[in-house]
């Protein structure tokens, strides 16, 4: 019946079906030429509509995070960095972390890859579907600050505390204030709380961290507490990444020696995206 015919175009738009609206006359006309049953029919046209919503949720995900550049784990090359355990990456890249609400720090000095891996984890968070959101230590303590003062707070915390995944980049690279250390703390308290899944990429060892927050050793153990309570921990040691590279275009043309006093005083290097 021609009314029926009509009538599903409008209906599917209707419901919220938008893709499968678009699709049905072309897969209506394969399922009569293919002589698919009704069901493979339907099987069909709904599974273009999932898929669809899938990419735009992934893409929405990928947009909310805020990577500061994208980085997959398939692109990090272990053998490179062999201080890092691939199995170890391989099990952390299933997931299951985010729903243990395990955390996991990557620690190293600069270069290493941490926040690679980082972004690379939190990538395929996105790629699950998953909110993740992607930050370092001194934004964190900049916004709660300038939100303390505006009497928004709460619902700043709680854009901290809702995403299945947060990643924060970069504590200890700058001393923090007083209270900007307790409002890290008190985001890593709420995630704790909460099961929230955390990673965390720092150049200090964990016997530094009181410089960290604000020099107040306490706050810092009881935020290592919580922290490392359920967690993965990776220590990096290897040597910079990039200074390897520039040492491999550079070998044989006697400016290795000139690198290598470098990399003994890495903070020297002009970072650009790490
Ligand atoms: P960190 O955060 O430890 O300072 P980054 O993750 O920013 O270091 O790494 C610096 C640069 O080197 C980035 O462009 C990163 O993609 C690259 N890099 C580091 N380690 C590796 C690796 N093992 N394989 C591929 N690229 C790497
Ligand atoms: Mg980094």
């Amino acid at each position: 019946m021609k009314v029926y015919e009509e009538m599903a175009s409008a209906a599917l738009g209707e419901l919220g079906l938008g893709t499968a609206a678009h699709n049905l006359d072309g897969i209506a006309q394969q399922a009569a030429a293919e002589d698919w049953s009704y069901t493979e029919f339907l099987g069909r046209l709904l599974e273009g509509e999932i898929r669809h919503r899938q990419e735009m949720r992934v893409a929405l995900s990928m947009q909310f995070a805020r990577f500061p550049y994208p980085k997959r784990l398939a692109e990090f090359d272990f053998t490179a960095q062999p201080g890092v355990d691939r199995r170890l990456v391989d099990e952390l890249a299933t997931g299951r972390f985010l729903a243990e609400g395990r955390n996991i720090v990557l620690l190293g000095p600069p270069g290493v890859g941490k926040t690679h891996l980082a972004i690379g984890l939190g990538v395929m968070t996105a790629e699950l579907g998953h909110r993740v959101y992607f930050t370092t230590a001194v934004d964190i303590a900049r916004k709660l600050v300038r939100a303390m003062h505006e009497n928004r707070l709460t619902r700043e915390i709680r854009n901290l505390t809702r995403p299945k995944l947060l990643i924060i980049d970069e504590v200890g690279y700058l001393k923090l204030e007083p209270p900007e250390a307790s409002l890290l703390f008190q985001v890593i308290s709420e995630r704790y709380e909460r099961r929230g899944a955390v990673i965390l990429t720092s150049n200090k060892a964990f016997s530094a961290w009181g410089e960290v927050f604000a020099g107040d050793a306490v706050m810092a153990g009881a935020a290592l507490d919580r922290l490392l309570h359920r967690s993965t921990v990776i220590n990096i040691r290897g040597e910079s990444y990039r200074l390897k590279e520039k040492r491999a275009a550079a070998a044989g043309t006697g400016i290795i020696e000139e690198l290598s006093a470098i990399a003994s005083n890495s903070s020297t290097i002009p970072d650009n995206n790490g």
